[in-house]
């Protein structure tokens, strides 16, 4: 059973969005991709994004006909206003606040506008984002409560209306790597462990049984216990 609707990915090339992708493309009949370059210290996920896109079309046969247009944003203003361990060269540690300094201000925020700009325009009304608050970092701009306000002040703001799905809002990365194997069996798997990029560092240097990665930054951190917890159960 496919929505008719055309959907448009917040794809980064990570394990959350590639996801994300290929639940859309199980699902939608047309879907898009979208993509920001905001000067993030982990660049390289823009290069693993082309990467997993054309594997995912080449592995995947029955979704190739649905993968449609890509769009990358040169956000690098967003890059230049915040001042953060994303964005500058520094240590990633807890702030004052309780958040750690990775934390780039209003960053979903800003990115699902513009994605809703490129909807608008492409004729999609819905908008996919791999936001979650079960194992995440604590920002609060993956709240379900900031996306469903979100989603009410596009679709009124736009005067159509702009689903925001967030199809890991309440699934552990354990279970994220379970919806994936659904998805698309073990070949999917081994796809988002090989191609996808999650090192808040940008390194992809050795290749550990989840991916690759440093193995110590906090996005290596939660990929690595997901995926330990993943395959122990
Ligand atoms: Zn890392």
């Amino acid at each position: 059973m496919s929505d008719a609707r055309t959907a448009l990915v917040l794809f980064s090339g990570g394990q959350d969005s590639t996801a994300c992708l290929a639940w859309a493309l199980e699902r939608y009949a047309r879907v898009e991709t979208i993509g920001f370059d905001y000067g993030q210290r982990h660049r390289i996920e823009l290069d693993c994004r082309q990467t997993v896109r054309r594997e995912l079309a080449a592995q995947f046969p029955q979704w190739a006909p649905k993968l449609g247009d890509d769009h990358l944003l040169d956000l690098s203003l967003l890059g230049q206003i915040s001042d953060t361990a994303l964005t500058q060269d520094r240590a990633i540690e807890l702030q004052a606040n309780g958040l750690p300094n990775t934390f780039v201000p209003g960053r979903n925020l800003i990115f699902l506008t513009f994605a809703a700009t490129v909807a608008y325009r492409r004729g999609a009304s819905v908008l996919v984002g791999g936001m979650c608050e079960t194992d995440f970092s604590g920002y609060p701009d993956c709240h379900d409560n900031t996306l469903k306000a979100q989603q009410v002040a596009l679709s009124l703001g736009l005067a159509t209306p702009m689903t925001i799905e967030t199809p890991l809002m309440w699934l552990s990365k354990a279970q994220t790597w379970a919806l994936t194997e659904q998805l698309g069996g073990t070949a999917l798997n081994e796809l988002i462990i090989e191609h996808t990029h999650t090192c808040y560092l940008g390194e992809r240097g050795q290749r550990h049984p989840w991916g690759h990665g440093c193995g110590t930054c906090p996005a290596c951190a939660l990929r690595r216990a997901g995926f330990e917890t993943y395959t122990s159960t």
